[in-house]
């Protein structure tokens, strides 16, 4: 638990603004964090609990985290943000990979426990909300964000909105074949854009890259050779950082598939600001120039059309919390 403020952009006091704050759940694998959040997307309490394994149990955890939430603050509604599949009405979990809910009516079930309005919302829906209204793509027009984490995840607010599709999937990008023969992936095919541009594709090219020439010299060659399992993401990064040849050479190859695939997005949803967030948004200084310049060379009509500004997000692992404590804000007001 910790007291934590994360200052929001502010945003014009609509009428739920007059409902006052709301809490915001990122229910994730590993740890539940909750937050009240007001209606000008400030974080002004925390708390944080690990996940537990069964559902009765992590149903439990949430109504804690709120609880506790509810013991220093008046709040009037309750967001849950998570990463799967939800029903088109929002109120029922079909499958989330790392989650024991699997078609459970979470929205009616955790509102008749908690006893406030709950709100369901895909995590990465959820993070485009709060950066739409709070963070790096506020004020866009349209606005697409994608979270590079050991996968890609991916939302589109357009007009304010968040598009959804007609069944609830879009936008699925990280399994657009942007690879000419690229790396198989579980999804059944090959090349798709997650498999050359995530924290795990960084791992995976970095074996690759060591597997194919000698670079005695670099540190990731000696991490190898003590620990394959130690080398990630991170590790790559601080390597590319401190100017590590194999590891700079490993991350220009992300940017390049970063900067193809923001090519794609250019083209499809034509948005005014792309905002990269995730796990390897904190090394965005690293590949986010060079990615920019491959996606002006590679989105049709280059150099004839404005682009989007490609961004860095700038609510971090704070998106999904405020995010659903948005959804939460915005559907109580309506
Ligand atoms: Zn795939």
């Amino acid at each position: 638990m910790g007291m934590e403020r994360v200052d929001g952009a502010g945003g014009g006091p609509g009428p739920a603004a007059l409902l006052g704050p709301t809490v915001g759940v990122d229910v994730g694998g590993t740890s539940i964090r909750g937050a009240v959040v007001t209606p000008s997307g400030d974080v002004v309490d925390t708390v944080t609990a690990p996940t537990p394994h069964s559902a009765p149990a992590l149903e439990d955890g949430i109504a804690r985290v709120v609880a506790e939430l509810r013991e220093r603050h008046e709040v009037h509604a309750v967001g849950l943000a998570l990463a799967g599949f939800l029903d088109e009405h929002r109120r029922t979990v079909r499958f989330a990979p790392h989650l024991p809910w699997r078609d459970v009516a979470v929205g009616g079930l955790m509102q008749d426990r908690i006893g406030l309005p709950v709100v369901l919302e895909h995590d990465a829906n959820a993070a485009a909300l709060a950066e739409h209204r709070f963070g790096a793509a506020s004020g866009a027009r349209n606005a697409v964000v994608v979270a590079i984490g050991t996968g890609i995840g991916a939302a589109l607010v357009q007009h304010g909105e968040l598009y959804r599709g007609s069944f609830g999937v879009a936008p699925e990008l990280g399994h657009l074949q942007v690879v000419p023969d690229g790396r198989p992936c579980a999804c059944g095919k090959r090349g798709c854009w997650e498999r050359s541009c995530s924290g795990t594709a960084l791992v995976e090219t970095a074996l690759e890259f060591l597997a194919s020439e000698a670079h005695p010299e670099s540190s990731l060659a000696r991490d190898v050779r003590s620990d394959r399992g130690a080398l990630t993401g991170r590790r790559i990064a601080a390597a590319a950082h401190d100017g590590d040849p194999l590891a700079r050479a490993v991350v220009d190859d992300f940017a390049q598939w970063l900067g193809v695939g923001l090519a794609f997005v250019a083209d499809v949803f034509d948005p005014d600001v792309v905002v990269v967030s995730g796990g390897v948004a904190g090394s965005a200084p690293l590949f986010l120039d060079a990615a920019r310049e491959i996606c002006a060379a590679h989105a049709t009509g280059a150099g004839h059309r404005p682009l989007a500004r490609i961004r860095s997000t700038q609510l971090g692992d704070y998106a999904g919390l405020i995010g659903a404590a948005v959804a939460a804000h915005e559907q109580a007001g309506t």
